[in-house]
This record gives C-alpha cells, sequence and structure tokens, in this order.
C-alpha cells in the first residue's frame, strides 16, 4: 500500500496518534487532523478515515461534504455502535464501518478492502478536476464550465485535462506537446496555439488560460 495518502480524521490524540504510528509502519502514508473542518480543508487523499464524534462538527456532515466534493472513499469510525448511526454513515456514502475499539489489523483489512472495491468501480481516483466553475471529467471525457458542457476535439480536452491537473501552475509548451500530442512531436509548435485559441473560445473568457510569455501556459486558478 505504498503511496496510498490516508486522511486521519481523529481529534483524540490516544487514538489518533498509535493509529497514525500503525498505519505508517503498514507503508501508508497519513495525514492527520483533528477538526471537521480541518477534514475539509486537507489536500485530496486515497482515503479518509473519518471519527463521527468531532468537536467542531457532526462527523456525519463532515461526511456529507466530502461526497459532495469527490468520489474519495470514506470509512466511518465512531464509538457509537448504534445501528441508526451506521445506516446513516452508509447512507451519506461512507464505504465501511468501523465501530471502536478496533485492532489495527482489522482496520487495514478493512482498508485494502475498499481500495481494491473503489479501484473496482473505476472510481478509486476522483476523475473529475474541479477548478471552480470548471468541470473535467477523465473518464466519461465531458468537460462543462458554469454548468454548460463544452463540445471539445480529443486534442482539446486532452489539453484542458492536463492544465486542469494543477491549476495555477505552468506548463512549458515542451511539456505540453509531448503529453498532449506525442512524445517525439515536431511537428509546427504553432498547432499548440491553435488548439489553445479554440479552446478559450469554447471556454468563453480568454482569461481561463494564462499565456506565460516565453514558457508556456497555466489555468488560472483565481477564477
Ligand atoms: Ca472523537
Amino acid at each position: 500500500m505504498e503511496g496510498v495518502q490516508l486522511l486521519i480524521v481523529e481529534d483524540d490524540d490516544a487514538i489518533a496518534i498509535p493509529l497514525e504510528e500503525g498505519l505508517e509502519r503498514e507503508g501508508f502514508e497519513c495525514t492527520r487532523v483533528a477538526t471537521g473542518a480541518a477534514a475539509l480543508e486537507a489536500p485530496p487523499a486515497d482515503l479518509v478515515l473519518l471519527d463521527l464524534g468531532l468537536p467542531d462538527m457532526d462527523g456525519n456532515d463532515v461526511c456529507r461534504e466530502l461526497r459532495a466534493r469527490s468520489n474519495v472513499p470514506v470509512i466511518v469510525v465512531t464509538a457509537r455502535g448504534e445501528e441508526v448511526d451506521k445506516v446513516v454513515g452508509l447512507e451519506l456514502g461512507a464505504d465501511d464501518y468501523l465501530v471502536k475499539p478496533f485492532g489495527l489489523r482489522e482496520l487495514v483489512a478493512r482498508i485494502r478492502a475498499v481500495l481494491r472495491r473503489t479501484d473496482a468501480r473505476g472510481d478509486g481516483e476522483d476523475p473529475i478536476l474541479r477548478d471552480g466553475l470548471l468541470e473535467v471529467d477523465t473518464r466519461t471525457h465531458r468537460s462543462t464550465v458554469d454548468g454548460s458542457e463544452m463540445n471539445l476535439t480529443p486534442k482539446e480536452f486532452d489539453l484542458l485535462a492536463l492544465l486542469a491537473t494543477d491549476p495555477g501552475a505552468t506548463f512549458t509548451r515542451e511539456e505540453i506537446l509531448e503529453q498532449v500530442w506525442d512524445a517525439h512531436w515536431y511537428g509546427p509548435t504553432k498547432t499548440l496555439d491553435v488548439h489553445v485559441a479554440s479552446l478559450r473560445k469554447k471556454l468563453g473568457d480568454p482569461d481561463w488560460i494564462e499565456t506565460v510569455r516565453g514558457v508556456g501556459f497555466r489555468l488560472r486558478d483565481d477564477r
């Protein structure tokens, strides 16, 4: 499970610290936060371990909000074992449910099972790149700006999807040509400018894609 990023949302140090140590020994990369608000501000993870009893928010609301934003798998962890919590948690989109106290072995088995299951569903990683008003779904190859669908050619789509992987970052012309066209693209680089121009037109606002003079292009992340 190397390279798997876990977000641990747990306010109780006595649980969170050994949990984080144990999971890191198992090869997971862990980020831990202690509040619901911090969980919603945390960088994207491959799986969220969510305690329902948080100091600032109801864990169920955190789960709902996470689910509204992405397909990240969520395992709900709670001290409350009542069936009603379980039903609510799963209805809100949690992928599994674990009642405290639980052993590390059991947790790791659940994490692996959820990751396998969500990978099989094909949405283990969120294919939708959201950048404010812009959505790029690399699984369905659809993109929308401000809710309306854009009719992009395959190259226009790939170009937009590449820029959207890291909004705000500048991609050099070479990088773009290599990744969107071909690793051995020696054709006229004007092709890129033509595609940027048509993409800007379809985005409805030329400012979406900024030209970084002498370097390349970037998707504006401040819109
Ligand atoms: Ca708690």
